[in-house]
């Protein structure tokens, strides 16, 4: 792991937000307090990446977006490309999100073609990762992550990476993983990647919110958070940015 990256704080706002709370939240949240020690990105959906993307960027926060298509063009109806999202002004795709993997049932198949066709096209990947309580009360928490981070097998090493380790269980859930867990899971999730040969930042995402934004920022392995629902207010999210920037100087 390396240490002198920033801590990376991203806010995924899923199926949430229309113009005019994206401006409300924009005016609210102003600039990013801590740019030195702490990146803050936002991923709102589609329809806002292009009319927030100037403005983020004067904030000082990174734009993603939350899904891809891996093709660069043609008969895909209603699907978007890397190079559509590049045009919005995007530097990050979340890909593999627990809710598209269970609920559009997207495979292991599918996000590696995502990842593959998003690197071509200069995107950084958010590749999320994580256990169902049934499988982490079955012990094969590990096995899951190996599975998932699998795709990276024969991907290019010189590419840009953020992984998000996110228990499913503790996503939406209020509950979040104890530290023990998280300091566990991290320090294996790293291990699996350095034996692939990606030196990835290592995010947690589950339930994070302010009030335990800083204890689980300061868990060994944990480079940043991955923050769903308090993302949506700029209060919430603010006080994570600054739980990061805390633990980061
Ligand atoms: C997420 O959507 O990735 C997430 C972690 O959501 P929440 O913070 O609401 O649990």
């Amino acid at each position: 792991m390396n240490s002198d990256r920033r801590t990376f704080v991203a806010g995924n706002w899923k199926m949430n937000g229309l113009l005019d709370e994206a401006k409300a939240f924009m005016d609210a949240f102003g600039r990013n307090p801590a740019e030195d020690v702490v990146e803050v990105g936002l991923m709102p959906p589609f329809t806002l990446l292009h009319p927030m993307s100037e403005r983020l960027a004067a904030m000082g926060i990174s734009l993603g977006a939350q899904n891809v298509y891996y093709e660069d063009k043609g008969a895909f109806t209603g699907s978007i490309c890397p190079m559509m999202l590049r045009d919005s002004g995007c530097h990050y795709v979340i890909l593999g999100h627990s809710e598209r993997r269970s609920i559009i049932g997207e495979n292991n198949a599918q996000i590696r073609s995502k990842m593959t066709a998003s690197w071509l096209h200069g995107l950084e990947p958010i590749l999320c990762i994580g256990e169902t309580l049934e499988q982490r009360e079955q012990g094969i928490t590990n096995t899951i992550l190996t599975e998932q981070l699998a795709i990276l097998k024969g991907a290019p090493k010189d590419v840009p990476l953020t992984v998000a380790y996110e228990p499913v269980w503790a996503i939406g859930t209020g509950v979040t993983a104890s530290t023990d867990q998280i300091i566990e899971t991290h320090a294996f999730v790293h291990s699996e990647l350095q034996r692939l040969g990606h030196d990835a930042r290592v995010l947690y995402g589950g339930s994070v919110k302010p009030e335990n934004a800083e204890e689980i920022l300061a868990c060994d392995g944990v480079e940043g958070a991955l923050v769903g629902g308090a993302s949506l207010q700029a209060d919430s999210f603010m006080a994570i940015v600054k739980a990061a920037a805390k633990v980061a100087s």
